[in-house]
């Protein structure tokens, strides 16, 4: 089929950049590292969008919403947080334009200078938690567990579609809690969540584990994350879940009465995934004709194209597929029915497959004679024809095997890309010609972490939470360790 793609193998980096494009996923804009969301991208997004939140909300957390705007004096009181930041923040300094006197255009009015200098939320911990203190005083008041749905802005400076943008979607969760431990365990309970989302709504296979202090979130204690593998070897960070202890609580003075009576300060937690997830699923399931979508996120999950001359013949055709399309949402499946008689079939063809649309259904003259449909699954290419009565279970079936299908592929394709190795040379070697996870012993210092990364450009991924002890030699020093992490490139 020729989608004018390039293919992954000629170039991978391309081969995504056309797809997002011709995908109608997603497009540059005229404003640096951010881009426009197309409908069929947003789409999708929004079913990412319903499936988390509702995750959210059976835990126990509301939605909330807080301003896009922070005062300068407040991200700087939590030290090591505002350092993470400073490097990437856009900061409002003017509210008002005026016109130049000499004539030569609109110009900021100096005489509109902010007294105070406000940022444009790359993160949120700092306003939220200048208002936490208005709402908790007692135990009462705790837990707090609060999720927002916003935009936020990191001034970046190599962007790429979706993976990495300067303004970009997500959600952030920010809870207060009246223990450590229970705020542990809020840390954890949302890791579970998203690896959950990802391994069972976008078929994303993802290791959990623990980032190193380098790697570690700007004012965490601990950063949870999921890391998932892209077909090109390289590692995605797909979420993180920060244990950020009383760092926030004490910089903005919240504390509150326990059980006892006696003043204590808040535990919290901070969590985010983004439109990066986008970038995972895109990279994860597609293949040189476009887009693999896993049915549970796919906008349109079947796509019914008729093949006919005349409007006698697709009046006919449409007498079968109304009931049809009807009978599908009932079930609650999203169908199209694509009778254009502006574009052909063949045309028709390609754009689903670009588009990565789960299911499609041809029906033609001879499909009317024998009372059957065409059957074709985006995700293998196969096609079949089916009984006309056996049409609604056979794609009920099909979409929950589609989903499975490509999660094992990716399964398959990732755990064939974890390499324990105990020599830094094999290491080097393997890192270039095979790419992927690599379990190796790393002596737990700063300073071997920097030295492969620069050498290598591999970074610690994570601590593995499932790889429990093993003792052994860092692949670099020779110095004991006591665990395994995980090496990979990364985006
Ligand atoms: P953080 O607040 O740094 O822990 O990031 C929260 C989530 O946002 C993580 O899942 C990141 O992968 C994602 N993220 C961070 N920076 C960007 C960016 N520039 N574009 C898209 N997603 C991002």
């Amino acid at each position: 089929m020729g989608k004018n793609l390039t293919t992954r193998k000629e170039d991978y980096s391309k081969w995504y950049n056309e797809l997002v494009i011709k995908a109608d996923l997603a497009e540059n804009s005229g404003v640096r590292g951010c881009m426009v969301i197309k409908p069929y991208g947003y789409a999708i997004w929004e079913k990412m969008q319903a499936g988390l939140d509702k995750m959210f909300k059976e835990t126990g957390h509301e939605n909330a919403y807080f301003p896009i705007f922070i005062p300068k004096s407040y991200l700087s009181k939590e030290a090591s947080h505002v350092e993470g930041f400073a490097k990437e923040c856009a900061v409002v300094t003017h509210y008002r334009l005026k016109n130049a006197e000499d004539g030569s255009g609109i110009i900021v009015d100096p005489e509109a200078k902010l007294e105070e200098e406000l940022i444009v939320r790359p993160t949120s911990e700092t306003i939220i938690w200048d208002t936490y203190r208005r709402w908790i005083q007692s135990y009462r008041d705790l837990p707090l567990l609060i999720n927002q749905w916003a935009n936020v802005v990191r001034w970046e400076m190599r962007t790429r579609l979706f993976l990495r943008t300067a303004e970009f979607l997500w959600q952030e969760g920010h809870t207060a809690h009246a223990t450590e431990q229970e705020a542990i365990e809020e840390a954890e309970k949302i890791l579970d969540i998203y690896a959950d989302f990802a391994e069972n709504h976008m078929a994303v296979p993802v290791i959990k584990g623990t980032k190193t202090e380098v790697e570690r979130f700007a004012g965490a204690v601990e950063t949870y994350c999921i890391e998932a593998l892209m077909q090109d070897g390289k590692a995605l960070q797909a979420g993180t879940s920060h244990f950020l202890g009383q760092n926030f609580a004490k910089a903005f003075d919240v504390k509150f009465a326990n059980k006892e009576g006696q003043q204590d300060y808040v535990w919290a937690t901070s969590w985010g995934v983004s439109t990066r997830l986008m970038g995972a699923l895109i990279m994860t399931h597609s293949d040189d004709n476009g887009l693999v979508l896993p049915p549970k996120l796919a906008p349109i999950q079947v796509v019914i194209v008729p093949i006919y001359k005349g409007m006698d013949q697709l009046e006919a055709i449409s007498e079968k597929v109304d009931p049809l399309v009807k009978e599908l949402r009932s079930k609650g499946i999203s169908v199209k029915y694509d009778d254009r008689d502006t574009h052909k079939p063949g045309f028709k063809f390609n754009e689903y497959e670009l588009k990565g649309v789960p299911v499609r259904l041809a029906i033609g003259q001879r499909d009317l004679q024998n009372e059957t449909f065409e059957v074709a699954r985006r995700d293998t290419l196969e096609k079949e024809t089916v009984k006309a009565s056996e049409v609604i279970t056979h794609i009920e079936e099909l979409l929950e095997k589609i989903q499975e299908n490509i999660y094992n592929r990716a399964l398959d394709y990732r755990d064939e890309h974890i390499t324990r190795v105990d020599s830094y040379d094999e290491f080097k070697t393997l890192l270039e010609s095979k790419g992927g996870f690599f379990l190796a012993h790393w002596d737990g210092t700063a300073e071997t972490e920097e030295r492969i990364k620069e050498e290598t450009k591999a970074t610690i991924r994570c601590i593995p939470l499932s790889d429990g002890k093993e003792e052994g030699k860092c692949m670099v020093t020779g110095k004991p360790s006591s665990q395994r992490v995980i090496f990979a490139k990364a985006y």
